[in-house]
């Protein structure tokens, strides 16, 4: 099936000034945003999935960020998600008494298990089998692509490699091996007593850096599902071993985040927006949210705004209809968190009103519920609705609506389950409420409409399309309702 650009899609529907972002913003929180006036003013613009990078944080800087979301949410009365976003096997240098100025054609030697070095300059690896992994001629990245090596002989414990880019090398700067098959394993112990952190602080989502199998997905759930803990797996793909395995991947875990740091690191940067664009439309298609990450307003960290790169970027990935689009150093370390999250609000919003690529299109819904879910926003579509209302208790009818992607009516998906409540903040189009689910399903329309008409989300005059059961002689039985609200 072609693609059908839906150009300017909102106008025929809905007024602009009226149009709420569909498009997710999640924002890490570190140094910059850890303080509860601007956790309070985030969540003002527009916050709607809040990141902690455990590369950084501590545990208590963990449950202090963990509380400051949780107060300001509730001050704002919004919801916002908490994902937690694990190290992972991270490569990186040990300590160096002083830096290292690294000039092209020097030499410096890599080291690992305790190898003392015969050259002057030289920096301990933390992994061991890096000189049996790795072959002469292949690249060694560090820092994020500040400094780059080649390697040019293997020595017992020790790799030397000439310099090919300048830079400072300092302590515990993060490599990057493109193409080596790294044998560490995907959750280390860190890890793992994260994962208890987050299970204990009730988070959200957890991310698993450098997810390169399906197998690593699972060994992650498995630790979940023996705990009975419910946090949804977001698996990062970071380099080109996670890319061959996308599908079983996108398969095993609850999200994807196209972590584009590493990715460009890993991979020749030219087929990172290939690989971008391949990943979002997979996961779009196939119904599972996915987030696209790093590098977005990368400048606003010193500068007050964004380069016309940057702001083309942010669009770009709104219009691929990712579920998400992250913030990173921007919020976490940067000048100017408050007003990124605003940015990414304005142009997101923007995006939206000229439509999007609509990948949704190739989608197969062969559920019953998502092929109910289509035919009620194709009514939705005809009549212009102002709501398209779903009510989920595992979260299902909310993903499907989701997965839709319906640009022309809002979607609020109702749920009694206080848990998948923060876990809806991260599907595109979605806002969730709480609501107690009544006796009838007539009821719970009743309630959900009074909700919207307090929030001022509906009025009179609005027309709503409901994915709802109703009771036909003792038997519950899947409708659509269309309703006028007087
Ligand atoms: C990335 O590499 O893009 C990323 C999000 O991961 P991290 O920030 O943990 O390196």
């Amino acid at each position: 099936m072609a693609l059908s650009e839906n150009s300017e899609v909102l106008t025929d529907c809905l007024d602009p000034a009226g149009h709420e972002r569909r498009t997710k913003i999640i924002a890490t929180l570190g140094p910059a945003t850890n303080t509860p006036e601007i956790v309070e003013a985030l969540v003002r613009a527009g916050l709607d999935v809040a990141r902690i990078n455990m590369s950084h944080a501590t545990p208590d800087a963990t449950r202090n960020l963990v509380t400051l979301v949780r107060e300001a949410a509730d001050k704002c009365q919004r919801r916002v998600g908490i994902l937690m976003d694990l190290q992972g096997p991270s490569i990186r240098t040990g300590e160096l008494p002083t830096s290292l100025n690294l000039k092209p054609g020097d030499r410096i030697a890599l080291t690992v298990r305790g190898e003392k070095p015969v050259e002057q300059r030289s920096v301990d690896v933390n992994y061991d089998q890096l000189v049996d992994d790795i072959h002469i001629g292949d690249t060694v990245v560090v820092d994020n692509g500040m400094i780059q090596l080649r390697v040019l002989e293997k020595r017992h414990n020790q790799l030397t490699c000439e310099v090919l880019t300048e830079g400072v090398l300092g302590s515990r700067r993060h490599i990057n091996l493109p193409g080596v098959r790294v044998n560490l394993p995907a959750l280390t112990e860190k890890d793992i007593s994260d994962v208890e952190l987050g299970i204990e602080l009730g988070v959200d989502f957890i991310a698993m850096s450098f997810c390169r199998e399906a197998a690593d997905v699972m060994r992650l759930k498995a630790i979940l599902e023996y705990r009975k803990a419910s946090q949804h797996v977001i698996a990062k793909l970071e380099d080109q071993e996670g890319i061959r395995n996308v599908s079983a991947i996108i398969d095993a875990a609850d999200g994807i985040m196209v972590a584009r740091g590493d990715l460009g690191m890993e991979c020749p940067f030219e087929e990172l927006p290939i690989i971008q664009r391949r990943v979002v439309k997979q996961c779009v298609t196939r119904g599972k949210p996915v987030i696209v990450a790093t590098h977005m307003l990368e400048s606003m960290i010193e500068s007050p705004s964004p380069t016309r790169a940057e702001i083309t970027d942010v669009s770009n990935a709104v219009f691929e209809q990712a579920d998400a689009i992250m913030l990173s150093g921007e919020t976490s370390v940067g000048k100017y968190p408050v007003k990124c999250v605003e940015i990414m609000d304005r142009i997101a919003r923007r995006t939206e009103r000229s439509g999007g690529a609509n990948y949704a299109e190739l989608a197969r819904m062969n559920s019953l519920g998502a092929k109910m879910v289509k035919s009620a926003a194709v009514l939705s579509k005809e009549i212009c609705a102002d709501a398209l209302i779903v009510f989920t208790r595992k979260g299902s009818m909310a993903r499907n609506a989701a997965w839709l992607r319906p640009l022309h009516s809002h979607l609020y998906a109702f749920t009694d389950n206080p848990k998948l409540l923060n876990q809806l903040t991260l599907h595109w189009g979605i806002s969730p409420f709480l609501i107690e689910f009544g006796e009838n399903p007539e009821t719970n329309v009743g309630r959900a409409v009074k909700v919207l008409r307090e929030r001022g989300l509906i009025r009179s005059g609005s027309n709503i399309v409901a994915v709802t059961e109703v009771d036909v002689a003792g038997r519950l039985i899947d409708t659509i309702l269309m309703e006028r609200i007087e």
